[in-house]
């Protein structure tokens, strides 16, 4: 599949093959992507293998700038992950942490994750100066307006927003708190708020959030968008109107097929495509981009829509246009896509793990993140093993 390496090539890596499918350019059709060093050196039918040190032979593959999630949880909570080891292997090759830290731990989330981790991490800080960690979350005494502006003022390269969630008392305090620090910041607010009686989802989208703000897990079914008779909620279409922004979450417990099946059959897919990513969202639930990718094409999505509100919708929502699509001279970031064909069963959650049957499944092939090659599942970018020197050239 591979081919050896030639020295006086142009191009470090070549995908060869593939079917690229990049929103942000309006390309959807079979063309080669050649990469040099860290960024994208040309998209372009038929260039030759003999350009390039390294090939991999993509064909059949669909080809998609690197996955954006945003929804993720790698710091402040006990359920959280590493994201190299959970991002790389799914095609996702930037992340967002939702709330895990606030102003006051988000230094040290810097520190231990996101300065060495190879995935892009960005940041959603909390409302909540101590994150998501014990019942700050709970705490409106440590909910600091100003202080949450000043840091996101502070380090405007990884926080890109605002978290509000899990606040089980009555009234609308944290929210309103959020949206005002997101405001003064020039930011928007993610909220994860399931309505109670006194403080009504219609309340929240139709006066709480602003444009450009976005609630996460709208298909959970304890945030139903649904009726008894599966009919969305007018109010839904109401905020959407307005701007309000709905990402998937898919999560442990935030994804259900009866909710996202009737919203998406009546005219109300997701935003942003999201996994709410967290121990027990990866296994019984698998909640990765490519499954959720695949819960969304079952339930009738069409793939390059699914892959706009995966990437290049994403990149935007984060303030980096940069990110999320593989123009010339962008960041290599890059995921290989398979749609298998088979018989395949997925499971939701939230409101008892369901089994919804579908013929086609999305998985990750390869990764390419900052031009490396950081996952290859079928070894496509590699020279066969008979290349193998019969002595190590580097010891003794
Ligand atoms: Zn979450």
């Amino acid at each position: 599949m591979a081919t050896a390496i030639k020295a006086s090539a142009k191009y470090d890596l070549l995908l060869k093959g593939g079917h690229v499918i990049d929103p942000a350019n309006n390309v959807d059709g079979l063309f080669d992507v050649a990469i040099v060093g860290r960024y994208i050196s040309l998209v372009e039918k038929d260039i030759s293998p003999a350009c390039s040190s390294r090939v991999a032979d993509v064909t059949g593959l669909i080809v998609t700038p690197g996955l954006i999630d945003l929804h993720a949880h790698f710091y402040g909570y006990v359920a959280a992950v590493h994201p190299d080891a959970h991002c790389l292997p799914e095609g996702t090759t930037t992340a967002v942490d939702v709330g895990g830290s606030g102003h006051l731990t988000f230094d040290d989330f810097d520190e231990k994750i996101i300065s060495s981790a190879k995935t892009n991490v960005f940041a959603l800080l909390n409302i909540a100066g101590e994150g998501m960690v014990g019942l700050p979350e709970q705490d409106l005494e440590g909910m600091s307006v100003d202080l949450t502006s000043a840091k996101i003022a502070q380090r405007p390269d990884r926080i890109v927003g605002v978290k509000v969630a899990h606040y089980r008392g009555p009234g609308w305090q944290p929210l309103d708190r959020g949206v005002q620090a997101a405001k003064n910041a020039g930011v928007f607010v993610m909220v994860d708020q399931a309505p109670i009686k006194s403080r009504p989802n219609n309340e929240m989208l139709l006066e709480h959030l602003r444009p450009g703000d976005m609630t996460t897990h709208c298909y959970g079914f304890d945030k139903p968008m649904i009726d008894s008779n599966d009919k969305v909620k007018p109010y839904f279409f109401e905020a959407r109107e307005r701007g309000v922004k709905f990402d998937v979450g898919h999560g442990a417990g935030s994804f259900s097929f009866r909710i996202a099946k009737h919203a998406i059959e009546q005219g109300f897919p997701p935003d942003t495509v999201s996994t709410d990513m967290h121990t027990s969202s990866i296994l019984v639930n698998q909640g990765t981009m490519p499954e959720t990718m695949t819960k969304l094409m079952a339930l009738g999505m069409d793939l390059p829509d699914i892959i706009t509100r995966s990437t290049w919708i994403p990149a935007q929502t984060i303030g980096h246009p940069e990110l999320g699509n593989i123009g010339q001279t962008a960041f290599a970031d890059i995921a290989v896509l398979e749609v298998a064909e088979g018989d395949f069963g997925l499971t939701d959650n939230g409101s008892g793990s369901r089994a919804f049957r579908t013929n086609k499944r999305i998985v990750c092939q390869m990764t390419i993140k900052d031009g490396q090659v950081v996952w290859d599942k079928n070894a496509r970018s590699r020279d066969d093993w008979t290349s193998t020197p019969p002595t190590n050239p580097w010891t003794a």
